[in-house]
Formats: structure tokens, C-alpha cells, sequence
């Protein structure tokens, strides 16, 4: 309902506005990542990973030893406009140091764009015309590193679809794509209405991850997502990553973490279809339990439910926002129920019996 594909001719206009929201990606501040869910119960942990820099750390570096002069101030214009939005969205793997090589060569070949090293025929761009168009002519080369681009509305909510390699199954990506229209926009609604309304995700066979959300962007792993087909509330997870949006020192990854997945168990499109489950404390090691509520994701995500439904209904909602609003302290658990955190957990270990309802179903 309502779903509009923007393919072939209006490619040109969804590049161009898909170049202005990929700016966003750019000024994001953290990445949060999650890691594979072990089979034994555990949950892994991944530090906050920072990105910093914006544009400040593209360059492009004309290497021409032909006759044909090349306009450098016009190709770093061309490249300060179309490649940061690029590698912004394409991952931040992706290089930001280029070389572009202008050659002699064949008539027909104009120019190819790899992240990292542009080549450039010079009697292509030697023709006006070509050099005037040059950022739109150099977009489109990067375009071709990725196997497709999808833009899909709905409701006053884009998703633009990147999937960087081809051999990403259809079915899955029907999924992702479903479960983002199904979730996201609840949760802005619920927590958020600032968080973006205008979504990327990407699709990586080099990211060795479960999936990574980061100012509008949200990246899975091909591989993971092949293994995983019905873990589709990844989308949960990392699109209230999104809706967080806490920025720089506020709060813990792990109290970040154990929202998200406090959020997935609650919201989740399809938790119980995917087996995806909140571990019991008698299931953890002599490890996890000495790391407590810092075991993150969804040991913390279970502790967080029985908060909520034995000290304080609400509470965990009411640190997300305070964790967005930069209120949040380590006074703030006793502040809100009169208990530390430890005090809190120590109560937990004590009897942690609750009825634990997946998407506000028990499973059967
Ligand atoms: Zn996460």
C-alpha cells in the first residue's frame, strides 16, 4: 500500500536527494554494532565505535602525465560534492584518500570510478561538454559499485535501499524492507519524532557483523542475514539505534545496547517466528554473572523487563529519554526507583522470575 519504486528515469532525481539526506550519515557521531547472537546464550559485546571527520578527510589527487589539460579546481568540486555522500553510505571502510589517473586510451572508454581510484580517459574529458558534467558523469560512475538502489515510501517514511553486492537474496530483502515500514515508524512515533524519517540501508558481503546503525544508516551483513533469514527484527534493534540517537557521552554502550534489545523484545515484527530469546539467568556463566547488567543486549534487555514489571512500570522508556535529553547519571536508577543499579540487580539475581511475553506474546 502505497509503496513507490523509483527506478530508471527518475534515478537522477532520487540521486539527487538521496545525495542531500546521505549528508546526514556523515555528521553522525557513533556507530553501535551488533554482534552475532552465540548459541549458548551469551551475548557478545562491541565497543561504541566513533566516526569523526565529516568531509574533512576526502581528498583527490589528479595524477595526469598527458598532454590534455585537466580543470583540478573543477574536479575537486565535482569530488567534494558526489564522493563524501558516496562513502558515507557505501560504509566507512570505504577509502577516502583517491587517486584519479587521467590516461590515453581508447575512444570509448570516458571514466570508471572505484572507491578510492577514478580513471580517466583524456580525450573524454578534454571535450567540454564532458568536463562541464563532470560530477553528474563521476555519480554515476560510483552508482555502478552497487548492484542496485531502491527508494521506497510509505506514510511520510523513505527507505533507500543500497545492496552493494547482487548475490543478496530477494526474499530477505522483501523482509528488511517490510519489517522497517512495520517497526521504525512506530517507535519515532513512540520515543522519537526527530529521529530521521529518511532511512538507508545498505547491504555489505565485506562486513563481517550481524548489522550496524549510524546516523540514518543502517548496514547488514549479507553473510549474517543469508545464515539468519528469519531474524528479520534486526531491523528492530538497529532502527531504535536510530530513534536513540543519544550522541556523544551519554550513557553506557551497554545500557544503549540493552535498550535497543529491551525495545526489540517489546516492538519486534517477528521475535518468537525467529527463536530470538531473552536468556534466563540460570543460563548464564560464572562470567556473565559477575559482569551483570554490563553483559549488555539481551541479558540486560530481560533485567530491564523485570524492572519493568516489578519496580517500575516505565522506567526503562523513561531512561531512553533522559539518555536523549543528556540527564542521564549513574544517580538516575536511584533517582527513579530509590535503588542503585547494583541494588537493582542484586534484587534480580534474588528471584528473577517473570512472564515474559515476546511482542506481547507468549510463546508457545
Ligand atoms: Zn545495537
Amino acid at each position: 500500500m502505497n509503496i513507490n519504486y523509483i527506478y530508471g528515469k527518475q534515478r537522477t532525481d532520487m540521486i539527487k536527494k538521496f545525495t542531500k539526506l546521505t549528508f546526514l550519515v556523515l555528521f553522525s557521531a557513533t556507530t553501535f554494532a551488533q554482534t552475532a547472537p552465540p548459541a549458548t546464550g551469551t551475548t557478545g559485546q562491541n565497543p561504541q565505535r566513533a566516526r569523526r571527520g565529516g568531509q574533512m578527510g576526502y581528498t583527490v589527487t589528479v595524477v595526469n602525465d598527458t598532454k590534455v589539460n585537466v580543470d583540478t579546481a573543477a574536479v575537486n568540486a565535482a569530488f567534494k560534492s558526489v564522493y563524501p555522500p558516496f562513502a558515507g553510505a557505501d560504509g566507512y571502510r570505504t577509502a577516502r584518500q583517491v587517486t584519479m589517473r587521467v590516461i590515453d586510451t581508447a575512444k570509448n572508454f570516458t571514466l570508471s570510478a572505484k572507491p578510492g581510484a577514478f580513471v580517466v580517459n583524456s580525450k573524454w574529458i578534454k571535450d567540454k561538454k564532458n568536463a562541464a558534467q563532470f560530477q553528474y558523469h563521476l555519480q554515476e560512475a560510483l552508482h555502478k559499485n552497487w548492484a542496485s538502489v531502491d527508494t521506497i515510501k510509505k506514510d511520510g517514511f523513505q527507505l533507500v535501499f543500497i545492496n552493494k553486492n547482487s548475490d543478496f537474496v530477494p526474499s530477505i530483502k522483501a523482509e528488511l524492507i517490510d519489517t522497517y515500514f512495520k517497526s521504525y515508524p512506530q517507535l519515532v512515533a513512540m520515543f522519537n519524532e526527530k529521529a530521521p524519517h529518511e532511512v538507508v540501508f545498505v547491504t555489505d558481503t565485506a562486513y563481517t557483523g550481524v548489522a550496524e546503525a549510524s546516523g540514518n544508516r543502517i548496514l547488514f551483513s549479507t553473510k549474517y542475514m543469508k545464515s539468519h533469514p528469519t531474524d528479520i527484527d534486526v531491523v528492530t534493534h538497529e532502527g531504535m539505534h536510530l530513534v536513540q540517537g543519544y550522541g556523544y557521552g551519554s550513557g553506557p554502550v551497554w545500557l544503549t545496547e540493552g535498550i535497543a534489545d529491551f525495545i526489540r523484545y517489546k516492538f519486534g515484527v517477528d521475535n518468537i517466528g525467529s527463536k530470538w530469546t531473552m536468556p534466563e539467568l540460570s543460563r548464564l556463566s560464572a562470567d556473565q554473572l559477575k559482569q551483570k547488567y554490563k553483559n549488555s543486549y539481551r541479558i540486560t534487555a530481560r533485567f530491564f523487563e523485570w524492572i519493568d514489571q516489578k519496580v517500575k512500570p516505565g522506567m526503562i522508556i523513561q531512561l531512553d529519554k533522559e539518555l536523549r535529553n543528556h540527564t542521564y547519571t549513574d544517580a538516575t536508577w536511584a533517582a527513579l526507583s530509590g535503588k542503585t543499579i547494583d541494588e537493582l540487580w542484586d534484587d534480580y539475581a534474588k528471584n528473577p522470575e517473570i512472564t515474559i511475553k515476546y511482542s506481547g506474546k507468549e510463546r508457545p
